[in-house]
Formats: structure tokens, C-alpha cells, sequence
């Protein structure tokens, strides 16, 4: 069965989460884990998580996604910046904890100027300091669209984090259509290239999660502007491909589109369709 779902918000907890999720047929979800732009996280209601996991397992809900806010920088140049990816990160994955065996997806960062290297390695300092030995929690570099001095639009990037990495059997790759088109990777024309790239690269285990969106921009526009599905640049035909391809038909897909709940809900109805079962 096809695992897909979208973003949810997170404001209601847990169980709110997991009912909406089967409101709109989604068997994945992903939500941020605390406001995008940073803050204080709400404390953990443990009945509310212990309510969603029976949920969870009764309707079939799996590959929770948590993700870090956007404002978290870990390769930030200003001490305070980075300081805040350091705690939140941190704060994050322990609570990530009370839904064992989940991923928790964040944006590698911006270098601000330092260059590409310097990034990769303040990068991968955070997350030697916030993870440890026996987390069940696997963290996912998502790949980027290349606007500013983001880390990340190449696949070489995130390797080279990995590379750093104290504990790379607990990172992977979160693959979001729209960056990687944006940053280049053709996978309207040559998907199967694409990922022979990112084999050759990354390594095809290491892809663990998709986020499934259009792209407002055209090819290489490094701009991260995501489009409802079938309505921007990549088109529905490249989304069929996607979700039925060998290699990618198992991995959970996570939509991002400009949309309300109902809007979701037929996109899911759509690619649900599209599916080969
Ligand atoms: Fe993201
Ligand atoms: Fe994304
Ligand atoms: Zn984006």
C-alpha cells in the first residue's frame, strides 16, 4: 500500500494529529515540532502520545516525521544562532524519543559566507554533540533547492556530512522533489539518473522519507517554491513515475503542497489512484 500523507499541525497533539491523518487516508504524517520559527516547544502530554500510538497501530499510521523548525541553522555564523540549533535539536530528539523509532527531518543549514567546507563541518559538530549511542530517532539531512548559501542542493554535500558523522548509521536522507529539481537534478527527464547519482553518492539505503511537491519554478531555478501536485513544473506525470518507481514505491511520501485539509485530502485520493498496487 502506497504510504503517503502530508504536513499536519501539531497544535492539537498527537492524537489530533493521528484522527486528522485518517480523516484525509493518510497512513504518514509529518509536523513541525514546535512553531517553524522557533520557540519553546509544548511539554509532552504522555496519555495524549500513549492515546496516538494505539491509534497509530489500529489504523495502520507509521514513519512519523517530525520537522525541525526553519529558522534552526546549525551552521549558523553568529554564536547565539547556533547556539539555538545546538538546544533545539537537542530538546527535539529527546522528546522524539516518546514516539520510538521515528524521523526527524531538518535543513542542514546555511553557511552565511563562511563557504560550502566550513559548513559541512559546523554542521556535522551539532550533530556529533545532539545525538548519542542508543536514540531510537533516525535524522534526515533533507536535500535543499540551493537559494542563498544553503548546504545540501548537491548530493556530495550531504555524503561529506555523513562522512563526519559519529553515528551515520542513524542519519539519512529525506529527498524533496521540489528542492532537488530546483537544485538541478533533472527527475522530470532522467529520474533513473538521478538516482544513480545519488547511489553513487549518498547510497540509495540512506533515502528514507520523500517530500512529494511541485515546483512553482522552472528546472535549476534554486528558488524553493513548492506547487499543489500536477499544477507547477514537474507536472502529474513525473508524481505517477515517482511514486511507482522500484526503488522509491516503499519509502513514506510527505506532501508539502499550498494546501488546506480538503486540498490534501484529494491529492492523496489522486496518487492513491495513480499507484500500481
Ligand atoms: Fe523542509
Ligand atoms: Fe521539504
Ligand atoms: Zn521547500
Amino acid at each position: 500500500m502506497l504510504k503517503i500523507g502530508c504536513h499536519l499541525s501539531s497544535s492539537g497533539g498527537f492524537t489530533a494529529m493521528g484522527k486528522t491523518a485518517v480523516s484525509i487516508d493518510a497512513n504518514v504524517f509529518q509536523f513541525f515540532t514546535r512553531n517553524p520559527r522557533g520557540g519553546a516547544a509544548k511539554d509532552i502530554d504522555e496519555s495524549d502520545v500513549a492515546a496516538f500510538l494505539d491509534l497509530a497501530k489500529e489504523a495502520g499510521i507509521s514513519n512519523m516525521l517530525a520537522h525541525a523548525p526553519y529558522t534552526l541553522n546549525p551552521c549558523a555564523e553568529k554564536p547565539n544562532v547556533r547556539q539555538f540549533a545546538f538546544e533545539t535539536m537537542a530538546d527535539d530528539l529527546r522528546r522524539m524519543e516518546y514516539i520510538p523509532g521515528s524521523l526527524y527531518n531538518f535543513h542542514p543549514g546555511s553557511h552565511v559566507g563562511q563557504g560550502i567546507e566550513k559548513g559541512i563541518e559546523l554542521i556535522a559538530e551539532v550533530l556529533n554533540e545532539v545525538m548519542w549511542p542508543e536514540m531510537t530517532t533516525t535524522v534526515l539531512l533533507e536535500t535543499m533547492a540551493g537559494k542563498g548559501s544553503e548546504v545540501g542542493s548537491r548530493f556530495e554535500e550531504l555524503r561529506e556530512i555523513i562522512d563526519r558523522a559519529k553515528y551515520p548509521e542513524k542519519i539519512g536522507v529525506c529527498l524533496d522533489t521540489c528542492h532537488v529539481y530546483d537544485a538541478g537534478y533533472d527527475i522530470a527527464g532522467d529520474l533513473d539518473g538521478v538516482l544513480s547519482r545519488f547511489d553513487e553518492t549518498v547510497g540509495l539505503s540512506r533515502l528514507r522519507a520523500i517530500h512529494l511537491n511541485d515546483s512553482k519554478n522552472p528546472f535549476s531555478s534554486h528558488k524553493d517554491r513548492h506547487e499543489k501536485i500536477g499544477e507547477g513544473s514537474l507536472g502529474i506525470s513525473v508524481f505517477e513515475t515517482v511514486i511507482n518507481h522500484p526503488v522509491l514505491r516503499e519509502l513514506p511520501f510527505y506532501l508539502e503542497t499550498p494546501n488546506e485539509l480538503d486540498g490534501y485530502a484529494r491529492e492523496i485520493a489522486m496518487l492513491r489512484g495513480l499507484y500500481r498496487e
